[in-house]
């Protein structure tokens, strides 16, 4: 005799009542507390996140999928902290994948709307990074010099639908 057995486990955000919330703007000081010194990328990320999580309402912390492309060229995987803190989204729940690219690239996605942006550097943004590291500053400069920038300085987003 077959016996059907139907198990669904689901967890999905919605069915969970203590998420934590996020609380835009992420500070320059938690970011380097929870990179582990200033860096300029790991601000860059908390910046863009912290954009993403107003443009795209993801004010708890189990909403977002975070894909990073990164450019392998400039040391900026730190990115990847700034944007975990910022939007929610861990390695732990496999919510933020990085992957080496030639060029920097970030789409954050509504894990309940399926929508998202997609993130890069302004043309004046990029130069500036070379620029900081041809001249040798130190990171703790370029990193308020980033804090010091506008979203607009930094970054052009686009839309992005996951289908
Ligand atoms: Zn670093």
């Amino acid at each position: 005799m077959a016996v059907a057995l139907a198990v669904s486990v689901s967890l999905n955000a919605a069915s969970l009542t203590d998420v934590v919330e996020l609380k835009p703007p992420t500070s320059a000081a938690s970011v380097r507390e929870f990179h582990g010194h200033s860096d300029p990328w790991a601000v860059l990320g908390a910046r863009i996140g912290d954009h993403a999580v107003k443009r795209l309402g993801l004010e708890k912390k189990m909403g977002a999928f975070v894909l990073v492309e990164y450019d392998s060229k400039l040391p900026m995987t730190g990115i990847a902290d700034g944007l975990q803190l910022a939007t929610g989204a861990t390695y732990g729940r496999q919510s933020i994948v990085l992957v080496q690219s030639t060029r920097l690239r970030v789409r954050v996605v509504s894990t309940e709307t399926k929508k998202g942006l997609v993130f890069r550097l302004t043309e004046s943004a990029r130069n500036k990074f070379y620029q900081w590291k041809s001249e040798g500053y130190g990171y703790e400069k370029q990193a308020s010099l980033v804090v010091n920038m506008t979203d607009g300085d930094l970054f052009m987003t686009e839309d992005y639908e996951d289908r």
